[in-house]
């Protein structure tokens, strides 16, 4: 059979731990025999961040830009103890951090729904789409202990010197305070790119925040999705049936329990990090849970939700099998080669990213997958194999299609 060519490159970042692992199985076995692979490879596995003093993280995220489309292998966030175990010159920021900080945008997060992985809450039909703002608020803000009495203010000086003073708190007695900020230019871009991703994937957009106690902040958020919606959106949606509505985000919550899925979601910064936990582990497993970061100039990075397995790897390296899910590291490939192909008109790209994925999903169906699925599956006697196994008896699927 011929390999499927590729006009462009398509970004390749490695990482580290189970994950590497995985990466090198997935090309070796799912995608050199059947492609002609055309990646421009970045190192971002932590020996090579440090040896290159995280340069390689900047120029994976330039090259993102150049070629729109990128596929990236979970990475390590290094802390004290990373220090140490790889004898860092610095404790490095998250290349995710890094790569958001370059490319802007938002991280679209969806489950992969097989049967026999049945979610927790039984009316969950169809994926649920989690959109994270990904700049902001509590994740760049700034904190301060209360240790005795005195107050605390919010205060802004104009660069010609106008003032302006909130006060937060008279403090009687100790306590904390918190300050934190967003740009205009980020919430409208987080406002286009779900709009956006919602017509590529025909799916609904909900929107919730707490305007009603934060009338200022949330409130922003809530006018700039509407005013980006009515202008640039709603009649794109009419024609496509789709529909945007915001809403309280305790009242979305309750909604999302009582929907059956197939929308999108979008959450501000701290309810996307926590809510997208809560929908991937409901839906069965954060092995199963795709991610993709869309910029609002339409670069599109790729990737798994979770981190690269370390507990796993410590075993690997004693010698030991593994049985670790490589689902949403093979659908981070599927997704970039089908964008990819999209963007490039390489039909025959398309169509091998439609097929791997399905004979990811027909080998677990058939009962055969690793531990993690083995143990929640509500089929009966499932197989479980090693890490090389599932991804060996996927490839054997894949030839049947
Ligand atoms: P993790 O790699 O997501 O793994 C946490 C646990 O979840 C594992 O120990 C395993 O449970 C289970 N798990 C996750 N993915 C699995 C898979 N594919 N197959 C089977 N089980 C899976 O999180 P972590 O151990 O907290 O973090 C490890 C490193 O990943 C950290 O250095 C962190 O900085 C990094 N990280 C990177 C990213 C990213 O690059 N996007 C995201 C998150 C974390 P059992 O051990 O019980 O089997
Ligand atoms: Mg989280």
């Amino acid at each position: 059979m011929e390999k499927i060519k590729m006009t462009t490159p398509l970004v390749e970042m490695d990482g580290d731990e189970m994950t590497r692992i995985l990466w090198a199985m997935i090309k070796e076995e799912l995608l050199e025999p059947f492609i002609d692979l055309n990646t421009e490879y970045y190192d971002l596995g932590l020996q090579y961040r440090n040896e290159t003093d995280d340069q390689v993280t900047i120029d994976a995220a330039e090259a993102t830009k150049k070629y729109k489309v990128a596929v990236k292998c979970a990475t390590i966030t290094p802390n004290h103890a990373r220090m140490e175990e790889y004898d860092l010159k610095k404790m490095y920021k998250s290349p995710n951090g890094t790569i958001r900080a370059i490319l802007d945008g938002t991280v679209f997060r969806a489950p992969i729904i097989v049967k026999g992985i049945e979610p927790c809450v039984r009316n969950w039909k169809k994926p649920i789409t989690l959109a994270r703002h990904a700049y902001g608020d509590i994740y760049k803000n700034t904190e301060m202990s209360i240790d005795k009495p005195g107050k605390v203010e919010l205060v802004y000086t104009s660069e010609d010197g106008e003032e302006k003073r909130a006060l937060i708190q008279e403090f009687k007695a100790p306590g904390i305070a918190m300050g934190m900020h967003n740009m205009q230019a980020s919430i409208e871009s987080f406002a286009r790119s779900c709009f956006n991703y919602a017509l590529d994937t025909k799916q609904d957009v909900w929107f919730g925040a707490k305007d009603t106690i934060s009338k200022t902040y949330d409130a922003r958020f809530k006018q700039v999705f509407q005013e980006i919606f009515e202008k640039e959106f709603k009649e794109k949606f009419e024609e496509a049936g789709l529909v945007y509505f915001y809403s309280l985000i305790d009242d979305i919550v309750a909604r999302v329990m009582k929907a059956e899925g197939g929308f999108i979601w979008a959450c501000k910064n701290y309810d996307g990090d926590v809510m997208s936990d809560m929908v991937s582990s409901a839906f069965g497993s954060l092995a199963m849970m795709t991610s993709v970061l869309v910029s609002p100039q339409g670069y599109y990075e790729y990737e798994a939700a979770h981190g690269t397995v370390q507990r796993h790897y410590y075993r690997h390296l004693e010698g030991h099998e593994t049985s670790t899910n490589s689902v949403a590291t093979i659908f981070a490939w599927t997704g970039a080669l089908r964008k990819r192909g999209e963007l490039d008109q390489n039909e025959a790209l398309v169509n091998f990213a439609d097929k791997l994925e399905k004979a990811t999903i027909m080998t677990i169906e058939s009962g055969k997958m690793t531990k993690d699925l083995a143990i929640i599956t509500t089929l009966e006697n499932p197989q479980i194999l090693n890490s090389r196994e599932f991804i060996l008896e996927i490839r054997k699927t894949l030839e049947t299609l």
